[in-house]
């Protein structure tokens, strides 16, 4: 999440240029430090929640194969960042940055902003536990990238993990476009709003959520999310074609990385 560590950064300079004493920094150094000071003190009263869902999200991967004591994701630590969120739910950072990383930051790391924000004011229905299952398959992508190269990966989602110049929600809707029954039932739609009920039902048809068209990445992390959600009945996703169809491509992979773990 390349524009967290931006973000990050700012913020940073926000906090850390007071010696320039320009007033509108040093208001906003005041600010951060108070968010900071502020999301400490409610951490407590948060941190048993945050260990449930770690520990609920760990269960659920050792359940798949992906972990078992000292194996494979079980390396995979989650922290609570002293800084408050800036919008994000959680990050890892597949390469930290030097100076991030002599402020303490790591790779491969799942972090949750210090204030550990309502997940459901950012995404309806969000919840802690999602967050975790979505940031892990952040972290499993850095533990072994060369696993997600491999020909299961394109077939699933079209774009490899690393492109950020090339979005699903593009790449799907020039694959629609050049699909005669769809550009039919478009034409067909009557009114703006039927095209545009048409049109909403066909992208949940291919994304788990909005978030998932936004890149290659975010698709994979939201369907995996929903993999660990749903693994005992993801026949409910056979409605929704393209959905299922990565569902189970992720399913597939899943057993793959069991199998060659021997777990
Ligand atoms: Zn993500």
């Amino acid at each position: 999440m390349a524009d967290i560590t931006e973000t990050i950064e700012e913020s940073l300079a926000g906090i850390l240029d007071i010696s320039n004493f320009i007033p509108r920094l040093a208001l906003r150094a005041t600010w951060e430090i108070g968010r900071i000071a502020v999301a400490r003190w409610h951490l407590d009263s948060k941190m048993d929640a945050v260990n449930r869902s770690y520990n609920k999200v760990r269960n659920e991967l050792c359940e798949v194969g992906l972990l078992a004591e000292e194996v494979y994701l079980d390396s995979i630590e989650l922290e609570v960042a002293l800084l408050p969120n800036f919008g994000e739910v959680g990050y890892v950072f597949e390469r930290v940055p030097l100076a991030l990383r002599l402020l303490g930051w790591r790779e491969g790391v799942i972090y949750l902003p210090g204030d550990i924000p309502d997940l459901n004011t950012y995404v309806p229905g969000g919840s802690l536990i999602n967050t975790i299952r979505h940031e892990y398959a952040h972290a499993w992508h850095w533990m072994e990238p060369d696993f997600f190269e491999r020909s299961w990966y394109g077939k699933a989602f079209s774009i490899p993990y690393d492109d950020t110049g090339n979005t699903p929600i593009q790449d799907w809707a020039e694959r629609k476009k050049s699909n005669r029954d769809f550009r039919r039932s478009l034409k067909n739609c009557r009114t703006p709003s039927q095209q545009e009920r048409f049109l909403a039902r066909e992208f949940q048809n291919e994304f788990v959520s909005e978030y998932a068209a936004t890149l290659s990445r975010e698709d994979l992390a939201e369907t995996f999310m929903t993999y660990l959600k749903y693994r005992n009945s993801l026949g409910r996703f056979k409605s929704r074609p393209g959905v299922y169809k990565k569902l189970v491509a992720v399913e597939r992979a899943v057993k793959t990385a069991r199998r060659e773990l021997g777990l």
